[in-house]
């Protein structure tokens, strides 16, 4: 892609009305643009990252049996009635009454959407398992939205759902779920761990977080010295580690995904039902499973960012390359950079704009996409390649510069 013909509106300076450190690089180096406080329009750059991140955790669900679906954002009191959920979230969610007096709200989360759904679907044993998820923008009136894509007050989750005849069948597919999602995470490139947390809005169960111990994170984990205990300050502070007695230390974090056991709850507060073998309607077990996938997109950006700008993994990145033509630049390099481009559109951006090579450096810095390759007269027939990550350079042909990429 060439970057003449894509929107990049990169900034000499940081926004100066963001905080974070994620907000302000990613509006910096042109991926998102902040409409008000918590809420961001997501440019070509940003959108990109945003969806091989979807894509990621769309294969690793699709591959443990999960299936997608897409439920409505717009979403009537009546059914949040029946949990009480109407009333103890009105902080939080965006309610009204619409020009035909109908209650309305924007989504929070779907729990209740979905388990309509299921009960009246009139389920048999033969038809559960189930377990579904989609990728939906949620609608928060989050207090203190200030922390940039990691608390949007519209942002992006993966949220998912799974019903199931009994607790046993329920905590066996909640426990696999637990190693998928540090598939994932892993896959991102991000260090999460598994914490057990609070229930949520009603459960006196616990549900489990998933976290990245980052100083930008609103969450305060306690943490074993020795690395092999952690736990979430809102559940005690023990001072030293119950299993090894080592010291522990408290230390922020990002949540990247939590999962709720909700047992019976949804299946006997809204009658959400199965017909057993026997003939007899039975409750239906629920679990649901919640990633934030703009707030991964803004942990990638705190975790691995340095002081020269973003830097993005292969695996998540907007394109692999940026192919810079810089200095003099004669039909014959042109061509070339042209040529190079051509071969892999979807994965080189070519940077052709009549700007100066340090105009040009610095935006490529600044953006972090992992590869830069610099076509220039100097070097003839060859390019330099240099790595986003480490500053590595290597003079390459552009066959081995290709292939380079080709194996990302
Ligand atoms: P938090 O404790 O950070 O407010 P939560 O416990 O309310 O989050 P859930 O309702 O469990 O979050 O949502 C599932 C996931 O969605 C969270 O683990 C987080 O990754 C993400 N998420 C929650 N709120 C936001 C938000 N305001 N902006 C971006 N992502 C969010
Ligand atoms: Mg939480």
């Amino acid at each position: 892609m060439y970057q003449s013909h894509i929107f990049i509106p990169t900034r000499s300076t940081p926004a100066t009305d963001e905080p974070s450190k994620n907000g302000k690089l990613l509006q910096q180096a042109g991926f998102v643009d902040k409409l008000h406080a918590g809420v961001y329009s997501w440019l070509p750059l940003g959108l990109r990252v945003l969806n091989r991140v979807s894509a990621i955790v769309r294969e690793e669900l699709n591959q443990h049996g999960a299936v997608e679906i897409l439920m409505p954002a717009l979403q009537p009191k009546s059914l949040w009635d029946e949990t009480g959920r109407w009333e103890k979230l009105k902080e939080i969610m965006y309610q009204w009454e619409d020009g035909s007096r109908h209650h309305v709200g924007l989504a929070s989360t779907h729990e209740e959407v979905i388990v309509d759904l299921m009960r009246r679907a009139d389920l048999t044993y033969r038809d559960i398992p189930q377990s579904m998820y989609q990728f939906q923008w949620k609608f928060r009136n989050e207090p203190r939205a200030k922390s940039g894509v990691l608390r949007g007050r519209e942002f992006l989750m993966k949220d998912q759902y799974s019903f199931h005849a009994s607790a046993e069948d329920l905590a066996t597919y909640y426990t696999g779920m637990q190693a998928v999602y540090l598939n994932i995470y892993k896959r991102l490139g991000l260090d999460a761990h598994v914490v057990e947390a609070s229930g949520g809005t009603f459960t006196k169960r616990h549900s489990h977080e998933f976290q990245v111990f980052n100083p930008a994170g609103e969450d305060r984990l306690l943490r074993c010295e020795k690395g092999d205990y952690i736990q979430n300050t809102e559940l005690g502070t023990p001072t030293v580690c119950p299993t090894c007695g080592g010291t522990m230390v408290e230390e922020k974090s990002i949540e990247v995904g939590n999962i709720f056991n909700f047992g019976d709850y949804y299946g006997t507060t809204m009658r959400c039902t199965f017909t057993d073998q026997l003939g007899k309607r039975q409750p239906l077990f629920v679990a649901s499973y919640g990633i934030g996938i703009t707030r991964l997109v803004g942990t990638i950006a705190e975790v691995l960012a340095d002081e020269k700008g973003l830097v993005w993994p292969s695996n998540v990145a907007p394109f692999y390359g940026h192919a810079l033509l810089v200095g003099k630049v004669d039909d014959a390099l042109r061509k070339r950079a042209e040529a190079f481009e051509a071969s892999m559109p979807e994965n080189i951006l070519l940077d052709d704009r009549d700007v100066s090579p340090g105009y040009k450096l610095k935006d490529a810095d600044l953006i972090g996409i992992p590869f830069r390759i610099i076509f220039s007269a100097r070097q003839g027939e060859h390019v330099e390649v240099t790595e986003r990550a480490t500053g590595t350079t290597e003079v390459l042909t552009v066959d081995q510069a290709r292939a380079k990429l080709s194996a990302l």
